[in-house]
């Protein structure tokens, strides 16, 4: 597996020799390991290297305290910095969901997870807030997908919209809206296309659908194992549909997190759940401390 950033700058630092303050070279070349290790966990280069930026301004000059080794000191100033842009001001763990029928547009790569954060989301919302949820799945162009939604539905004990052949995303949502207030529904999840890659149909099948479902959540789903894909997919849909907070999904795997890192500083929005395995109560609140130290290994 890989070395732990202690590891790492422990031996940086044991080829230096001591000195009262940490010295530009002292700093520069413990860095170097921090922007291994990162990359090696997956955040994106320019991420990467902006981050590195601020931690260098951080820790240059800074006394080195008796008590602790310059490795050590160097370590609790990236794990700060770490936790200051994983968290920003204090991501919201609850979805806003007053007003009722509110909706939630999912949005994602196709294989991101879209649909399976999308019911353990409403199993939550449903247990755990005793709201009434209705699904809708908009995905057109794969009946597989609907389906899939309706069986997660069933499974779970939440409604779905029934399926119409024939009708466009955006007669999905409308239809969907109307269900849902009509029914007294809470909350209306919307699950929308995915597709392999960013495309412009896409982008403004999502925008049409965002125009007429009104949302009061728009939650992208990203896999946390991808790596610097997943830099450009968020920053594209955050851009051109507007994102409210990021699901990451797959945290469970051997992945060492970093997505987490890339999707804080492309977007600017919190990232509000993690998904840990297939299962539906596989999914918790997103916890910036649990996710630095994984990061750093
Ligand atoms: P969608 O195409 O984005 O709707 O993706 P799906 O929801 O169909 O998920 C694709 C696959 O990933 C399914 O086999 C899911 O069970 C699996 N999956 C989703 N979330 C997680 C997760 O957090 N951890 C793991 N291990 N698998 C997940």
């Amino acid at each position: 597996m890989f070395e732990s950033l202690s590891e790492r700058l422990g031996s940086v630092f044991d080829r230096l020799t001591k000195q009262g303050a940490l010295s530009e070279a002292d700093v520069e070349a413990a860095l170097r390991e921090v922007r291994t290790a990162l990359l090696e966990a997956d955040v994106s280069l320019p991420v990467a290297r902006d981050f590195i930026k601020k931690v260098t301004a951080r820790a240059t000059g800074q006394a080195v305290t008796k008590s602790v080794t310059p490795g050590q000191q160097v370590v609790k100033i990236v794990h700060d910095e770490l936790i200051a842009v994983l968290a920003g001001e204090g991501a919201p763990d609850a979805l806003k969901i007053d007003n009722p029928p509110a909706t939630v547009l999912m949005v994602g790569l196709q294989g991101s997870g879209k649909t399976t954060t999308t019911a353990k989301l409403a199993k939550r919302l449903k247990e755990k807030n005793g709201k009434r949820v209705l699904l809708a799945s908009l995905d057109t162009n794969r009946p597989a997908a609907m389906e899939q939604l309706a069986i997660l539905a069933g499974q779970i004990g939440v409604d779905s919209l029934p399926i119409v052949k024939g009708e466009s995303a955006v007669q999905i949502a409308k239809r969907a809206k109307q269900q849902a207030s009509f029914g007294g529904y809470d909350v209306l999840f919307l699950d929308t296309a995915g597709r392999l890659h960013i495309d412009e149909v896409l982008m403004e099948e999502v925008q049409a659908v965002r125009d007429i479902a009104q949302p009061r959540e728009t939650l992208l789903v990203v896999d946390g194992l991808t790596g610097q894909d997943a830099v450009n997919v968020a920053a594209e849909f955050n851009g051109k549909v507007g994102i409210s907070g990021v699901v990451l999904t797959r945290m469970d795997g051997d992945g060492r997190g970093g997505a987490a890192l890339s999707m804080r500083a492309v977007t600017g929005k919190p990232i509000r759940f993690v998904g840990l395995g297939e299962k539906m109560d596989a999914l918790e609140v997103f916890d910036a401390e649990r996710v630095a130290g994984r990061i750093l290994g």
